[in-house]
């Protein structure tokens, strides 16, 4: 058994720079866990495709690795250009349509009817996240004419934003549900949600898969002030939230990002709640070899603000270079771990537990989580073992970041795969139904030869599994 290169996860956007075989294993072998299919992007046949190809390169590498699917949600997007990456002059004119035609530079269908109705003339419209902005010169029933104010270049079905109109009054549409129904054949392990407003919309969500008879784990992405002020009640919810920085910067003040990002992450740690931190974080990659020094030191700051993952978007799904990215991504991650406990900058997650301060009492599994850190760090014990149905336990030592290695006994593959998200687990299944977790997992150790005989590892565990004391505990034992 060999550890993975860095604690931190590396989700990537899977598309057709990404989508070969070889690429899928060179991407895995450095250091992608999770693989996104957006299904905003190609169609149904070749997603479905994309996730098979996954699943056969993970099996052949035997390395756990979980499919996010992300759903599109109401994100006003344009229409199939007739030729990809065309270039939108500054100054020129351009008509925006509801009619079905071939993009080209001068004239972009929009797939939303309701379009020429959402508009303003002297408005703005943005594009790819805001890179392209447009200026609302003319409006008739089917058209809108626009010039265009800050130029660049473009691909099919971008985004389209319009700050200051509010979008379909439901963030999860019927297209969204189809979608599901799917990814649900597909068994697909965790679903992103896009354009989250309230807990209530992944409420929505889960009882639809319910009623189909299945469970799912939903990523709320945040990406609207709403999901911002409404976070408390999300994470509640959610399984996991990613802080989905693209469209955020066109709905909220871009200079509001960096702060919006360090507080999701800091309240998606305290609750235990894996967290991924997304959009353009090696974006100059798509065309280069190496990333601008901001780029890396992004990545990094992410990291240090307490993230479990970071994701590529277009650089791995359109990039040139996309086993490079990840390579780089997993570089800067392990330089940024190995130095993470020289300088307190991380988030005060642990300093808040340990604080108390009587805002509220500390839980048990808490209590225990601060207690795994501090023998790990006064022995320097490099694993922590723990036997885990639902993942929390794991995750509330994780959030702590400290440096060693979280073992995460799991009976199914379901939750090995959706432990892929968080911060420094290594998700383990044991197979056979086990009566003596405590040997397990020893054995384990021993048979892995992760660790040598005499080397002392913690052993925790939450209630659930209830095999030490039927009680939230800690041990220190010996690897024999
Ligand atoms: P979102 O708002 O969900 O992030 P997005 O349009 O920004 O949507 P990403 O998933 O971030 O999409 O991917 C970045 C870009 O990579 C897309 O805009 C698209 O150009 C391209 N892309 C992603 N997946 C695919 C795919 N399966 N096929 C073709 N192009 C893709
Ligand atoms: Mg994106």
């Amino acid at each position: 058994m060999k550890l993975p290169t860095q604690k931190t996860k590396i989700v990537c956007t899977i598309g057709p720079a990404s989508r070969s075989h070889t690429i899928l294993k060179r991407m895995i072998q450095s250091g992608m866990s999770v693989a996104r299919v957006n299904m905003a992007h190609g169609d149904l046949d070749t997603q479905k495709e994309n996730i098979r190809r996954i699943r056969s390169a993970a099996t052949r590498l035997n390395r756990p690795v979980s499919i996010l699917m992300d759903l599109p949600g109401p994100k006003i997007r344009i229409g199939k250009l007739h030729n990809e990456g065309l270039i939108l002059r500054k100054g020129s004119r351009l008509t925006l349509t509801t009619r079905d035609v071939p993009g080209t530079t001068s004239l972009l269908p929009v797939q939303y009817p309701d379009f020429p109705r959402s508009v303003y003339k002297r408005g703005i419209v943005y594009l790819n996240d805001g890179f392209i902005q447009l200026r609302v010169q003319d409006i008739s029933d089917d058209d809108v004419i626009c010039k265009v104010i800050v130029g660049g270049s473009l691909f099919s079905h971008k985004g389209l934003n319009l700050p200051k109109s509010k979008l379909a009054p439901d963030p999860v549409t019927e297209k969204d549900l189809e979608l599901l129904s799917f990814g649900l054949e597909q068994r697909v392990d965790i679903f992103g949600l896009s354009f989250v407003e309230k807990a209530e919309d992944i409420v929505k969500v889960k009882e639809f898969a319910q009623k189909k008879g299945k469970s799912i784990r939903v990523v709320a992405k945040i990406e609207r002030a709403e999901a911002v002020r409404n976070i408390d009640g999300i994470l509640e919810v959610a399984d996991a939230i990613m802080i989905a920085r693209g469209d955020l910067g066109v709905q909220v003040p871009m200079q509001d990002v960096p702060m919006i990002q360090k507080k999701l992450i800091r309240k998606a740690n305290l609750q235990g709640r894996p967290v991924i931190t997304a959009t353009q974080m090696l974006e100059s990659m798509v065309d280069n070899v190496r990333p601008t020094r901001a780029e890396a030191t992004d990545v990094a700051n992410a990291i240090l603000d307490g993230t479990d993952a970071v994701m590529l978007s277009e650089e791995t799904a359109i990039g040139k270079y996309p086993v490079e990215t990840v390579k780089t991504m997993s570089r800067i991650a392990v330089s940024v771990e190995r130095q993470r406990g020289l300088i307190h900058l991380s988030s005060d997650v642990e300093e808040y537990f340990r604080r108390g301060d009587g805002r509220k009492r500390i839980s048990v599994e808490d209590v225990v989580s601060l207690n795994v850190v501090d023998a790990l760090r006064a022995l320097r014990i490099r694993f922590v073992l723990i036997p885990t149905l639902g993942g929390s336990t794991p995750r509330r030592v994780s959030r702590f970041k400290p440096d060693c290695w979280v073992l995460a006994f799991c009976h199914s593959e379901a939750m090995c795969r959706f432990l892929t998200l968080s911060y420094g687990v290594l998700p383990v299944l044991l197979s056979e139904k086990v009566d003596n977790w405590h040997n397990q997992m020893l054995l384990y150790m021993r048979d892995s030869r992760l660790a040598k005989v005499g080397d002392k590892v913690v052993l925790a565990e939450g209630i659930s599994i209830g095999q030490f004391d039927g009680a939230d505990s800690m041990r220190i034992a010996a690897v024999n």
